[in-house]
């Protein structure tokens, strides 16, 4: 492997911490848990794409390029961090964000805003054709532009989820635990990628279960066959023999309610649980839908009480403050600091 030989450019406050959510477990009757803080990876309020960023802003520098270029969702926070990534590296920065202009920007869209990023609105249906012109015109203007695919989720990117898992890896070994099980969030499949081959690369024996944020189980295992993809692009990029497949990842598909951002009570209910037990922050798009899964999956008794379960925060919090309408329905306060519940 030759992943220390890698162009890459230092963004990311690591290691990132591992906390015990003891109230939690406490609360819910077991297993053992813990927390990995990469919310607090420390780029612009932090997130798993700042792992990725290293890798690719690392390639971009490289390669000569002056302007990144990626595209997401209004609240994407993989722009926040490609927009702060690029400050940071004195690159330009445009993003291709999916629908229209909003009269107040507010979470990660006023952030992007703030970073410099230059931002063109599109509707989603139109974005691959305007992603495959943009680098053309930004040539034809004598910029150089260096392109992110939407999650920076390739075989660059996951690369910093390989370091991810030697890092964690690291981690469980100076605190003498082991880890039976990492539930994380999934949706452009370069986080898991990284997983699995830096699971492989460690000789890691905890089962790694993806929560799938918005891809549904489609037919033949379509999202397995894409992170099969991005893993052995992964896995060649870091000079690492192994050959991945389908067969290799294990994603959740229950947890998709309404679909991409659509906050229901699954997540409502596990970012007030969070914050009330333990004084964390998770979102309402990613981490939520994860957490609320493993808060379904502990009640539903999957694993066993004396098992340890590591929750991998992958971030978001910026996106919480556009959310609010959604956030304050339906729950009830019981008391101040008290556990909040459904009203219904
Ligand atoms: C992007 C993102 C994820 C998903 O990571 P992928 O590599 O796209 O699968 C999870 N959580 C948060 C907060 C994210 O921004």
């Amino acid at each position: 492997m030759r992943i220390e030989a890698l162009p890459r450019f230092r963004l990311a406050q690591l290691p990132t911490p591992i906390e015990e959510l003891k109230s939690l477990s406490r609360e819910l009757g077991g297993p053992k848990l813990l927390i990995k803080r990469d919310d607090q990876t420390g780029l612009a309020l932090g997130g798993n794409k700042t792992r990725k960023l290293e890798f690719l802003v690392g390639q971009a520098l490289e390669q000569g390029a002056d302007t990144l270029v990626t595209a997401g969702a209004a609240q994407s926070n993989h722009c926040r961090q490609t927009a702060a990534a690029a400050a940071r590296a004195g690159l330009r920065c445009e993003l291709l964000l999916n629908g229209t202009k909003p009269e107040l920007p507010n979470g990660n869209l006023l952030l992007d805003e703030l970073l410099g990023a230059r931002i063109h609105w599109v509707q989603r249906s139109e974005r691959e054709a305007k992603l495959s012109e943009i680098p053309d015109e930004l040539r034809k203007q004598g910029d150089k532009p260096y392109m992110i695919p939407v999650g920076g989720s390739n075989g660059v990117g996951a690369t910093g989820y390989v370091l991810a898992m030697m890092e964690l890896a690291e981690q469980l070994n100076g605190m003498n635990r082991r880890v039976d099980h990492v539930v994380f969030a999934s949706s452009s499949g370069g986080t898991q990628a990284g997983i699995v081959v830096g699971a492989k690369v460690t000789g890691f024996k905890g089962k790694l279960h993806g929560v799938s944020i918005d891809k549904d189980d489609g037919d033949g295992a379509t999202y397995e066959c894409e992170l099969a993809d991005i893993a052995n692009e992964t896995a060649k990029y870091v000079g690492f023999d192994a050959q991945f497949a389908a067969g290799d990842f294990t994603v959740a598909y229950d947890y998709l309610g309404g679909g991409y951002g659509v906050v229901s009570d699954l997540e409502r209910e596990a970012i007030r649980l969070l914050a009330s037990c333990e004084g964390v922050i998770i979102d309402q798009v990613y981490t939520g839908r994860a957490m609320g899964a493993l808060l379904d999956l502990i009640r539903k008794k999957a694993f066993r009480s004396d098992e340890t379960v590591l929750f991998w925060h992958t971030g978001g919090a910026p996106a919480l403050f556009a959310y609010a309408n959604d956030l304050t329905r339906i729950f009830h306060i019981r008391s101040a600091g008290s556990r909040a519940a459904p009203s219904e």
